[in-house]
């Protein structure tokens, strides 16, 4: 009866540990983001713009086997013009303006959408991997968020990973939580780019490939059991061989992010009525773009 038992609180676990949890997303909005996306438009043309990016992490996801998924909560409109800057990030962990929208709408994270750059976007360091729900915000730049996934690299920073080893070759919080840059030429080419260019997974940054051409970014966390294919070719994200995993340059977001995920997914199951604590950190933390 014991045994009966213990095998059906498994088989609950591990359909449970099979859902995919879904990240709700708020992205409050800059006056002048608001206005550049807007453009001619009407405020329905902000909640679709906001809807595109959770729809792109959510294929990025599916696209990788990570078992999450995102969804937006809205956006909401901002009075102050922040620009992409650590002290611009903290600021905004602490706007009450986005605080309180936040609860109310019972988002697990933040992405305010800016069109002050000097970077695509950025987190704060502490941030990577942040178990501290009120660390999980990003900052992104609208124009590389319609166009680079910029949403989803930022969002994977959150979930604990950082570039590809050959800009940062950090072991923390998982020495595998990396971007993957594909040394592979690809020789039948592909739509879109140019003929024999590598690619490059979301959180690692463009760089030369072999042929000196540049990388361009596919939309996939990292994950060696993921074959990218290429028009007439399949080529492997990562080293596949097991022994590899050892590798101080292997990259496997994909082992990693989906229970991360489900823990932020959890961030805010409630809707909470009040002024919300304001997050005190130390002005002195390091950006991360
Ligand atoms: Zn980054």
């Amino acid at each position: 009866m014991k045994k009966t038992l213990a095998t059906f609180v498994l088989l609950l676990c591990s359909i449970a540990a099979n859902a995919a949890s879904t990240i709700k997303i708020i992205f409050p909005m800059t006056p002048a983001a608001q206005a550049a996306i807007r453009g001619l438009g009407s405020d329905a043309v902000l909640q679709s713009w906001t809807e595109s990016r959770a729809a792109e992490l959510t294929s990025a996801f599916q696209n990788s086997g990570i078992a999450l998924a995102a969804e937006s909560v809205g956006w909401v409109p901002i009075d102050t013009n922040y620009s992409i800057t650590s002290s611009d990030i903290i600021l905004a962990m602490n706007d009450v303006q986005i605080c309180l929208e936040r609860d109310a709408r019972g988002a697990d994270i933040v992405v305010v959408i800016t069109n002050a750059g000097g970077a695509a976007g950025a987190v704060i360091e502490s941030s990577i991997g942040t178990s501290n729900p009120a660390e999980a915000l990003a900052m992104v730049e609208y124009v590389p968020a319609q166009s680079n996934l910029s949403v989803a690299h930022e969002v994977g920073h959150l979930l604990g990973s950082r570039h590809q080893w050959a800009v940062d070759s950090s072991m923390t919080p998982q020495y595998y939580g990396h971007g993957y840059l594909s040394n592979e030429t690809n020789p039948n080419g592909e739509a879109g780019h140019a003929v024999t260019s590598c690619f490059h997974t979301i959180l690692a940054y463009s760089q030369p490939c072999s042929n000196g051409e540049t990388s361009y970014r596919i939309a996939n966390f990292s994950n060696p059991s993921v074959v990218y294919h290429y028009l007439g070719a399949n080529l492997w994200f990562a080293p596949f061989a097991t022994g590899k995993r050892a590798s101080p340059h292997f990259a496997d977001e994909a082992s990693f992010m989906g229970a991360a995920g489900a823990l932020m997914a959890n961030f805010r199951n409630t809707k909470i009525a009040g002024i919300p604590l304001a997050k005190l950190i130390p002005a002195t933390q390091f950006m991360l773009d």
